[in-house]
């Protein structure tokens, strides 16, 4: 059972996760390339995973419909999937009760860790996808949202993706993972801190002072793009809806609808600025706390993190943000 743990020292959390000890290690690129490598997210491959928890499909006159798989069959024209993680960070447990062992405790976090197959295609990555493709990944992204929070014990639900071999990873095909959980991380739980001991929000804020300064890269009618101002990694890009929405089901379908293809071209000009570069992107977001302004945060990777850096919780980024921005600038639409 995978347990949430707290440092002896400082409030900092980590979750000891024996459960995804088994899963594939390695490079992807690797992994994918080596001959004989069986993509398990291909079709024709459906049969090798579990029943799809739902799928999602286009009828003759073009309109999409949901089907959930049943154990005995497979479907195969599908668009967009979704499966339940084979090693899950969260998993849905009876009791969430802390265990006391000594002077030393742990939890066991509810929650469930679901895996969305984007495209079909192998090669379809998410800044390469059809404004149409991003679309519908963004529906059920949405959709899952609606689902997972229906349950009382989720107070968290994170949105992200993993792209390229350094991205933390183990396959190449498109795919997103759709975490939630009783438990709340470190990161949010500080943001919420400072969201609910100011005033007004702070992340409006943010998007007043940013829209003229030296980190703006992009404007647009309900969303804007900054590189922000303590970037942790070198061209990290945030993106953010203007108006006030703790999660993308609080969006209405324009701000919704733009939020989604605004991701994919920053996703884009990363690319193409920085030479295919691995990214990761999280949609950060609450379930039951209005405060929160979600966001969206998106950074390439290019290194793995340093003992320093990992060892005191300090970061090191080598490039500005205002120098990522003004790269940044000239590759949007691109
Ligand atoms: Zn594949
Ligand atoms: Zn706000």
């Amino acid at each position: 059972m995978n347990q949430i743990r707290k440092d002896y020292l400082t409030d900092d959390r980590v979750l000891i996760a024996t459960i995804r000890s088994s899963r594939p290690r390695g490079v992807p690129e690797e992994l994918a390339e080596k001959p004989g490598f069986e993509c398990p997210f291909c079709p024709g491959k459906e049969k090798n995973l579990a029943a799809a928890k739902v799928v999602y499909l286009r009828d003759e006159s073009g309109k999409i419909f949901t089907k959930v798989e049943e154990e005995d069959s497979r479907e195969s024209c599908w668009l967009v999937k979704v499966l339940d993680n084979k090693f899950p960070v969260f998993e849905p447990v009876e009791s969430t009760q802390p265990v006391e062992e000594k002077d030393l405790s742990y939890t066991i976090p509810f929650g469930v860790h679901e895996l969305v197959v984007d495209s079909p295609r192998h090669d379809n990555y998410f800044h390469i996808m059809k404004s149409d493709e991003v679309q519908l990944l963004f529906q059920v992204y949405r959709d899952r949202f609606n689902e997972l929070a229906r349950d009382e014990r989720i107070q968290f639900i994170s949105i992200s993706k993993n792209h390229g071999p350094k991205s933390g990873g183990t396959l190449l095909h498109p795919h997103s993972h759709v975490i939630s959980s009783s438990f709340i991380p470190n990161r949010v739980v500080k943001e919420l801190n400072a969201l609910e001991a100011a005033e007004n929000c702070l992340m409006e804020s943010v998007i007043a002072r940013e829209r003229n300064s030296p980190r703006f890269i992009l404007e647009q009618q309900y969303t804007i793009v900054i590189s922000p101002y303590a970037a942790v990694f070198p061209y990290e890009v945030w993106i953010i809806p203007k108006s006030h929405a703790s999660n993308i089901t609080k969006l209405n379908e324009d701000e919704f609808g733009e939020l989604a293809l605004v991701l994919r071209d920053a996703c884009r000009a990363l690319d193409n600025l920085l030479d295919k570069p691995s990214y990761n992107f999280i949609i950060n977001q609450t379930v039951r706390n209005e405060k929160y302004h979600m966001y969206i945060r998106l950074f390439p990777r290019f290194y793995f993190e340093t003992g320093f850096e990992i060892s005191l919780g300090l970061p090191v980024n080598e490039v500005a943000p205002e120098k990522a921005a003004e790269e940044l600038r000239r590759f949007f639409g691109g």
